[in-house]
Order: C-alpha cells, then structure tokens, then sequence
C-alpha cells in the first residue's frame, strides 16, 4: 500500500487543486446540498461561525477537518466572514451529476471590497475597493464601489496622502501588483491586500496617462477576473484632481467631527446631523459631497441657487421630497441588472422607482422656475420601460429565480397557456378528489402532492377496510396515520401535469432572463437618472434644513477675511435645543484670532463652528448664521484635543507636534488652522514659546486665517506686535461659589483664567485650592517666577478650612467692609444680611 496512503479520493483531490489557487481565500466547496470547508479553512470557519467541525474520510488514514452550511443558508455565514475581513472562493458543480466525478470551479472570489448582496451593504456609504501604482514617487489611486459602478481615480498622490485617501475613503481592499513588500507592509494595517498582474482596458481609459490607466485598467481587471462576469456597471470615470477640493485630512475629520468621531459611539457628526435624506442615493451622494467638498465657486453658487429655488415654496418642497419616497436604491439595482444578478424583486423595486418619476417631475414642473424647469428636464421619463415592466413583472416577485411567481399573466401567450394547464390541473385535482370520494364512499379520502412520490390518495388508518380491489388502488406508502395509493389515470395525469409545470417555471426564468437583458441596455440611462435623482434628494434635504433650522446662503468672496453674525455649531445647536448662544465671527484679511477665556467656556465649540460652517459651504450646503460672508478655502488643518495615538506609541505632545507640522508645513494663504490649546502637553515654558512662535511663524509666513486658543493669557500681548492678531475671549462671571459660562465671545483679551475657580467647581480638596491659589498669588507677585517652595502641611485641613476664605466669603467680606451703616434702613439691614446669607 504505502504510497497509496498520501493519494487523496478524487474530490479531495479535486478540492486541493483548487484550493492550491486560492490559498488566502476560504474555500466553500459545493457538495449536494451544502457548501462545506476542509482542512485549516474548516477549523478556522468553525470557529468564526461557531459550527460543528467534523471530518471526512478523504482516502488517508486521517479524516480531514471538514464542516459545512446548507447551500440556502449561505449568505448570512458569508457575511459574517466577509465581515471579519476574510475573503471567500464559491465553489460550485459546473455538470450535472452522472457517473464519475462532478466538475468544479470557483465561479465567484467574494471579498470585503466586492460585495454586491444587499443586507451587508449600508444604504448610506459606499463600499470601495483600489488598486495603487506607483510612478516614481507619484501614486494613482484607482477605487471602485462594484455595488453603485462608481468609479474614481486620484493621480498624483504624494505617499504620505495615499494612507490618508484610504482612510478617508474608507476602502476596504487594495489591488497591488505583487512583490512590492514596501508598500504593502505600509498598507497592510488599513486595508486588506490582493494581488493582479492583468489589465483589462475599457474605452474609459483611452487617452489616460500610461500610470493612472495601468491603476484603472488593473482594477476592472480584478473585478471582472474575481467576479466571472462581464462588469457592466462601471460606464463613466471620475477623475478625482485633489486640486479641485477642500482638503481635510483624515486626522482632523476625525476631531471636527465631520463624518465619524474617535472612539466615541454614536456621537452625531455634521453628515448624521445634515442627513434628512429620503432616499439611499441621496444619503451617499450627501456623503461624496462631504468626503469631497468642493472649490468651485460655480459649482457652488449652482448649488446655493437651487437650495434657494426650492425653498421658495413649501409646500412643494414638501411635495417634492414626498415623491421621493417610493424611490428605491437604482444604483445598486441598475448594477444587479447590468452583471445579471438582479432578482425579480430587483425589476419591481425598478418598476416602482419608474412610477414615481411623473410626480417627481410634475412638482418641478410646478415650482415654474428657471432652475427647477432643468432640474425637470434631466429627468427622462422611461414610460417605455416602465410600461414593459409593469405588463411583465408580477407584482409581488420572489428573490428566487427558478421557482416561478416572476412573470405576470397575459406577457407570454406560451407561459400563459402552460400557467392554464397548471390551474386546469388543480381544478382536475379537485373534481378527481370529488368523483373518488363518490365512487369509493371514503369520505376522508384526500388527493395530495409531494415532491417525492408526487400525487397520491390518502386514505387515513380508520378506513383502510373501504378499500375495495376493484378501485384499482396500488400502494405506494405507508404512513402511521395511513396508506397513501396511486390510480393508472393519476400517474397519467401527474407526468402530464409535472412536465407543464417544469416547462412553465423553465419558460418563466428563460423570459425572466431576457427581459433582465433588455433591461440591461438601459444600465447608463438609469445610472445617470439616479444621478440626477441623488442631486434633488441632497439639494431639497439642504433646502428642507436651510428653512427648518434658519440657515443662510452664504456669500463667497474673493478676500482671506469671514464674517458670519450670530453663528451657531450645525450639531452643538441641535443637540441643546435652542438653548446655543449664538456668536459672531469676524476676521480681518489673513487675520488670527488668538481665542482666550477658561476651560470649558466654549473656545473649541467656537473654532469648530467655523470649520463646520465652512465644510457645508464648501458642499453647497446653506449655513447656521444669520449672514456669512466667506472665502474659498483650500484646505482645513487642525490641531484640537489630545487625541492620543497610543497605537503608533506617540506620546501626546508627539502627536500634538505631528499635526502642528502638519498644518505648518502643507497650509498656504488659502486655509483655514485651527489650534486648540498648542503646546499644553509640555512644560510650560516650553509650550508657551512653541506657541508663540507657531503664532509669529502663521502671521509672518503662511498667512492663513487661524484661530487660536490658549490657556496662556501671557500671549495676549501678541496683539501689539502683530498686526493682523486680534484678541478676542469667551466671557465669565463669577456668581456666588462658581463661575457662570455665558459662552459669548467678546472683543479683547481675558482679564484672568479662572483656573482655580473651575478646580473649586470640580470639587477638589478645600486645602488643594488654598495651597493653589496661595501659589499663584505668590507666582503673580514675583517677577521671576520662582516656584514656592515652602512645604506644606495638607493634613492640618481643620486649620486650613478655617483659615482659607473662599472667593464668596472674600466677597461678603468686602461688601461688609465697604457698606455705610448710617444710610441702611433696618429693613434694608435685614435684607442684606440675608443676601449675604444666600452667597455663603
Ligand atoms: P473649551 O474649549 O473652552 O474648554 P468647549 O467648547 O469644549 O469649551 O465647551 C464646553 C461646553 O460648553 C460644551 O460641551 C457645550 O455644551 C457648551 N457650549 C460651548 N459653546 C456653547 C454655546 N455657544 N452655546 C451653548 N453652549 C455652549
């Protein structure tokens, strides 16, 4: 024997080989009714799906790890994998089964970037998958979403852009030639990574430079290798020039909070609060807008008229955004009918979309305006194709395809005819139950059909003796509840019945076919009708917003200087309800403001607001103020809060430098930079002179409008030698034991920095606020700063509580002090001395 010990069975065999091709994949072999794993995949599925790992004599001594999920069931057990980041080879029988071993082959690569199933797919976000080349020092990124057929290029990326782009973007996989081990460990932590050397090249990338085509045409290459179909979703390119856009980089999308936040759930961002969408191409299109604020002052003044446009009116802004209701996501269905994976329920959700567009159109209509008349005539009607569909597509289709109920009634007059036998067959069914029930006298005798033996007689146990010889009942199967037989006219009756209905459901999906093909030849029509139909979602939305939460169009200007009155933060404001203060914000050309007041006064609420109010500007959205008068802007840096990368093992001031570099290094006169608090992460000398250096450096140098805050009052006097520097401070007042935070920015800088009043706020040891204050006492009285170093005896707190007077108790003190007996009535003495009472 020996040597036959290592030869696998044949299948086993057969799985091998082709697992050989697809060792980074989990391999998801067909066999009968399941889809089963063996091997390293089986015990590694098991796990992940926590399913039962068994084993399979496979021709070897030991039995192979295997374990299996029913062939029905297998989405959701994909999609937990896919989830986790794996990828997953389908392997089907590609003959039927007859003698000798089945073929099979793997028809399609599933993996996180190429999903086309809805129900893992987030209606709101796209779903990308990229391929990265590389030209000298120069990247073109290629990125696709296989679920839309968006498709984008970015050339000219610098490297350090190219992690950011990813993250941004938030692809999921990247397509790399292989042996580029560099790149690849670089990538390796955000995406996952596939290999190509093939190139598939469509009329798309005619006239595209050698290296942006090699990244496209690599890409489609992928996608039609992995996906063996034809990839006719992806009919237009995008071409992505980081020129023409805001450019915010990941880091500070993250700390503005514009469409996801740091390690804080469900917070609201400035795309969850804007999002009052009606339809899934709404809500991504909403999202490109803001993954991509624009520059251009067209585009952008396009956008404000049609907010204003379709704010004029109400009520058929109402209408409007009512119509958009029955619209389904036609991207993603158009994609399904283009590669031919659309269901039934896909063309019906196509046919519902299709009705809703006459009323879509006539509410535009109605607006009887310049710019909603166009906005009408993008919209084709497609009466022809809906009037196709709604003749043949049965109301209510099923996902299945070969199991019928696609196909309405009256399209096909062979299906037609084959649907009557069928019907003419229950009803022969009934009658024949009727006339048996007669002719034996067996009241219960039932005719019924199964899959196995097919139709049948039952008779049940307790009248099993009725049976007469003479009615000619042959046996077929026993059962514990009775026998069931069969007659010569009924097995004449079934082959006749179940080869029309075979005929009728093979009839139904060969006309169900066809018509998902004609249907196809419209895949760029109704692609560029979801386009225009994602514009008015979005515009109406920010319409509906504008008039909603009082926003104002903004007014773009050719100078570096802002003037927004009575501004609010798009998402602080909704979340206290009418209870925000509203600020102004007014900038001189290429002006800084240096932003003092205490912790917790509101300066980062405020820098925020600006960047904020700017990113929806900059997508062509209205904006919370009352008037805004803003420049273009090419980028937003920023540097707020700690935002600790304890993964890269930075240490905070580490970090807070990197951005700052960051910010100083890639800003020009166009940007806007935001600097929360700089330089508190060190000592504070240390911080204060990187502070106000950084400052001097921006003024002198960059000259981009900033905002700065800080806790060290000291730079106020900054003001006297920079001229374009202005001080401004969020008010406080001391009431009683606490400080009040009125959140209003005012003129000039703060008087002092209520450090020690917040501490006292935050409840800590009465006799760690007298040694802080007697502290900073002596530091505001001794030039040089010497630190005090008396040691002190916190443990007397008996001595310290009654000795150390507290702001209120210096405050009744004072108004003792300075108050004129003579002149107080006796009722007035009563009445300060309860005052006076009320304050300690
Ligand atoms: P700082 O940066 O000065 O420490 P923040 O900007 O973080 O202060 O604001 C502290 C809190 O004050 C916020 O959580 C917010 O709820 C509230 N706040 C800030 N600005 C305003 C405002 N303009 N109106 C109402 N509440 C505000």
């Amino acid at each position: 024997m020996g040597k036959k010990d290592i030869t696998y069975t044949p299948m086993m065999q057969q799985y091998l080989d082709i697992k050989k091709d697809y060792a980074d994949a989990i391999v998801f072999f067909r066999l009968g009714d399941f889809y089963e794993m063996f091997f390293e995949d089986a015990i590694l599925a098991s796990k992940e799906l926590e399913i039962a790992l068994t084993g399979r004599d496979a021709g070897v001594k030991e039995r192979v790890p295997m374990c299996g999920v029913p062939y029905h069931a297998m989405i959701p057990y994909a999609q937990r994998l896919i989830q986790k980041g794996y990828k997953i080879a389908i392997v089907e029988q590609v003959t039927e089964p007859g003698n000798g071993l089945v073929k099979r082959e793997v028809v399609k690569l599933i993996t996180p970037g190429m999903i086309m199933d809805e129900g893992i797919l987030d209606a709101s976000n796209y779903n990308y998958i990229g391929a990265l080349v590389q030209d000298k020092l120069k990247y073109h990124l290629a990125y696709a979403d296989l679920s839309t057929g968006d498709l984008s290029l970015m050339t000219d990326l610098a490297e350090a852009d190219v992690i950011k782009q990813i993250l941004v973007l938030n692809i999921k996989e990247i397509v790399l030639e292989k042996d580029q081990k560099r790149l690849e460990d670089k990538i390796r932590p955000y995406a996952l990574i596939s290999y190509t050397h093939g190139t598939l090249e469509l009329s798309m990338v005619e006239g595209l430079e050698p290296y942006s085509k090699l990244a496209v045409s690599r890409l489609l290459h992928y996608l039609s290798d992995t996906q063996r179909s034809d990839i006719k979703q992806f009919n237009k390119l995008n071409l992505i020039e980081p020129e023409a856009f805001l450019k915010v980089d990941y880091q500070s999308r993250l700390s503005l909070e514009i469409s996801e936040s740091i390690g804080k759930r469900n917070t609201q961002t400035l795309l969850s609060t804007m999002d009052h969408t009606i339809t899934a191409l709404g809500s991504r299109r909403l999202r490109k807008m803001v993954d991509e604020p624009s520059r251009d002052q067209a585009v952008l003044n396009e956008r404000y008229d049609t907010i204003d446009a379709l704010q004029k009116n109400i009520i058929l802004l109402n209408e409007l955004r009512e119509s958009l209701k029955g619209v389904y996501d036609l991207r993603r269905i158009t994609s399904r009918i283009a590669t031919k994976n659309a269901s039934g329920k896909d063309l019906a959700q196509l046919r519902q979309t299709l009705s809703k567009l006459p009323a879509i159109k006539t509410v535009l209509r109605d607006y009887q305006q310049l710019i909603t008349d166009g906005l009408n005539q993008n919209i084709q009607d497609f009466g022809e194709l809906y009037e196709l569909l709604d003749r043949a597509v049965e109301l209510d289709p099923p996902l299945t395809l070969k199991e019928g109920g696609l196909i309405k009634y009256g399209y096909n007059p062979e299906l037609d005819e084959l649907k009557r036998a069928s019907t003419d067959g229950k009803s022969w069914m009934m009658a024949f139950e009727t006339s048996e029930k007669e002719r034996t006298g067996i009241k219960n005798l039932k005719v019924g059909y199964n899959r196995v033996f097919g139709y049948y007689i039952e008779i049940s146990k307790g009248s099993l003796e009725m049976v007469l010889p003479e009615f000619g009942y042959e046996r077929k199967q026993t059962l514990s509840t009775g026998e069931r037989y069969v007659t010569p006219l009924l097995k004449e009756k079934e082959a006749y019945l179940l080869s029309a209905g075979e005929k009728e459901l093979a009839l139904e999906y060969e006309l169900f076919v066809a018509l998902r093909e004609t249907v196809s030849h419209y895949t760029k029509d109704l692609q560029i009708l979801s386009d225009h139909i994602s514009f008015i979602d979005v515009m109406a939305n920010f319409a509906f917003i504008a008039k909603k939460y009082r926003y104002v169009r903004p007014q773009l200007q050719d100078t570096q200087t802002v003037r927004i009155i009575n501004g609010r933060h798009p998402v602080v404001e909704r979340a206290l309800e009418g209870n925000f203060v509203e600020n102004n914000i007014e900038i001189n050309e290429s002006g800084i403001l240096l932003i003092t007041g205490p912790n917790m006064s509101g300066k980062s609420t405020y820098m925020r607001m600006l960047a904020q109010i700017v990113v929806l500007a900059q997508i062509g959205s209205f904006v919370p103020a009352d008037l805004a008068e803003l420049p273009i802007f090419d980028a937003i840096y920023t540097r707020i809060g700690a935002s600790n990368d304890l993964s890269a093992g930075q240490s905070t001031f580490m970090v807070e430098m990197l951005e700052a570099n960051e910010a100083i290094r890639n800003a020009t006169k166009q940007s806007l930079l935001i600097f929360d608090e700089i330089g508190r992460g060190t000592a504070t000398y240390d911080g204060m002179a990187l502070a106000q250096a950084i400052i001097e450096y921006v003024h002198e140098k960059i000259k981009a409008i900033t905002l700065f805050s800080t806790h060290y009052h000291e730079l106020t006097v900054l003001e006297q030698t920079l001229k374009r520097l202005k001080n401004i401070h969020v008010s406080a007042v001391e009431e009683k034991h606490s400080i009040v935070f009125l959140h209003k920015i005012k003129e000039g800088p703060t008087d002092k920095s209520y450090g020690i009043n917040v501490a006292e706020l935050a409840k800590l040891p009465k006799t760690l606020i007298y040694r802080a204050d007697e502290i900073l006492k002596h530091l505001e009285a001794d030039k040089k700063k010497t630190a005090l170093l008396n040691l002190f005896n916190f443990d007397s707190l008996d001595e310290m509580t009654t000795n150390y007077v507290s702001k209120s108790e210096e405050h009744v003190v004072e108004t003792i002090k300075e108050t004129d007996i003579n002149s107080l009535s006796p009722i007035d003495a009563l009445l300060l001395i309860k005052k006076l009472q009320d304050e300690l």
